[in-house]
């Protein structure tokens, strides 16, 4: 395929936009090469700068589960758009979601909307540390948050007591608040709990984690989480910005049914357009400004477009609920096919799937969290990125990314994708 037009395009962006993009990861660093510059999308495909067409496993990084250029989403978006874009004041459709999404969701009553899903997090844990005026959090090594101070902390080599700053600006009185544990590890976890007795105002965690390639839960993990949350009066937030409304219509917490006390949201949420939210019961809630002390805003928050476009999304999900178990079959269906061919042609991998998430890392030991991801050959993951790329398959340009299958993906697509798989595999043996 040719990228000319995305080279020159490239080119002038990195004069004026640092590294030429708005969010590293689409700069193509993991996988070295320049990244594809789309000019527009429709169903389960992209259209590049060059004339190019891409069947797209990233849609957005997940919010595009019904595929691009969704009819009853962009049509509620213009109607939207048609009467002002944003007043500053509360409007109806705003109570129209809310009511929506709590209906969606278990274990929430209230729900407050934000601008991304970096926003939901850093809310939901300052909510926590008011609610339970205790300062310390656990994350885990490998899970992402968005790019607020609190979740910049990374493992060193295993878990260790104060989190070091891996991104410089990150103040190290920050970062001693962080505390890392291992993925699938309860007893890490219970370890650091009782290390900082009575400090803890909440474990944060992707309760299926899609940021170092898809990590499901161990059997238990979750649940053991729960019970050392209720045990130490520690607050369980479940950041389902990936999962929420993908996993099943009410995420992690009814598929895993494992009740979380803080819920986060982002990406299929707002329909394509940024929006984030947090939830959790009325009581906690209730300490969240005006109703409580704990301040939080936003000048765009709960932006009509943001919300009618999320609202269309929501009302055919919540509609059409057979689409939940559709995107399973699809991704299991590429699974298979995937899995078939990287086999016959004895190429060493770990497929790692739930529900409409997956990814290959090409490691021949169990990937279960940060470190075993790691692990994996990151030459190979380039020559297959760069192979399927090549071959009109656009999948994440990083091995600690999720593939995001959409409803738009026909089973002819998927063939076509397993036939490149097999093609590039060939090329890699
Ligand atoms: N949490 C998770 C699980 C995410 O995957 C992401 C983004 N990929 C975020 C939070 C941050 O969301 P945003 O990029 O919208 O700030």
């Amino acid at each position: 395929m040719i990228y000319k037009r995305s080279s020159e395009l490239f080119a002038e962006a990195q004069k004026v936009i640092p590294g030429g993009v708005n969010s590293p990861v689409r700069a193509f660093n993991a996988v070295g090469g320049e990244p594809v510059f789309i000019q527009r999308a429709e169903g389960a495909y992209l259209y590049d700068e060059d004339g190019n067409k891409l069947i797209d496993y990233i849609n957005s990084w997940g919010p595009m589960i019904l595929g691009h250029a969704h009819k009853p989403v962009v049509d509620a978006v213009i109607e939207k758009a048609k009467k002002g874009t944003s007043f500053g004041t509360p409007t109806q459709i705003e109570t129209e979601i809310a009511q929506l999404a709590v209906k969606m969701v278990p274990n929430i009553d209230k729900i407050r909307f934000v601008n991304s899903g970096t926003e939901a997090c850093m809310s939901a844990v300052r909510l926590a540390r008011g609610y339970t005026g205790k300062e310390k959090i656990i994350k885990f090594a490998g899970c992402y948050h968005g790019h607020s101070d609190s979740f910049l902390i990374q493992a060193g080599s295993g878990a260790v007591t104060f989190g070091t700053p891996n991104s410089p600006g990150v103040t190290e009185g920050t970062a001693k608040d962080t505390l890392l544990a291992k993925y699938n590890d309860l007893e890490n976890v219970r370890e650091l709990i009782n290390a900082n007795k009575g400090e803890l105002a909440c474990i944060i965690l992707e309760p299926v984690a899609g940021n170092m390639g898809c990590i499901p839960p161990a059997e238990g993990f979750l649940e053991g989480l729960r019970k050392l949350c209720d045990e130490n009066e520690i607050l369980l937030i479940f950041d389902e910005v990936m999962t929420g409304f993908r996993l099943a219509p009410g995420g992690v917490q009814e598929r895993m049914g494992v009740k979380a006390d803080i819920v986060t949201f982002g990406k299929v949420i707002g329909g394509g357009l940024p929006v984030g939210a947090f939830a959790a019961n009325a009581e906690i809630m209730g300490h969240l400004a005006p109703e409580g002390p704990v301040y939080q805003a936003g000048t765009l928050s709960g932006n009509p477009l943001a919300m009618a476009a999320g609202l269309a999304m929501l009302k055919e999900l919540d509609s059409n609920r057979e689409i939940f178990n559709s995107i399973d079959e699809k991704t299991a269906y590429l699974h298979t096919g995937i899995a078939e061919a990287l086999r016959e042609n004895n190429i060493t991998h770990t497929i790692n799937r739930l529900g409409s998430m997956i990814s290959v890392h090409f490691n021949d030991t169990p990937v279960v969290d940060f470190e075993t991801a790691a692990m994996a050959n990151n030459d190979t993951f380039r020559k297959f990125f760069h192979g399927l790329l090549e071959n009109g398959i656009y999948i994440a340009p990083s091995a600690f990314e999720t593939w995001f299958i959409t409803e738009a993906l026909s089973y002819d697509d998927l063939d076509k994708t397993i036939a490149a798989v097999r093609k590039v595999a060939r090329d890699l043996k």
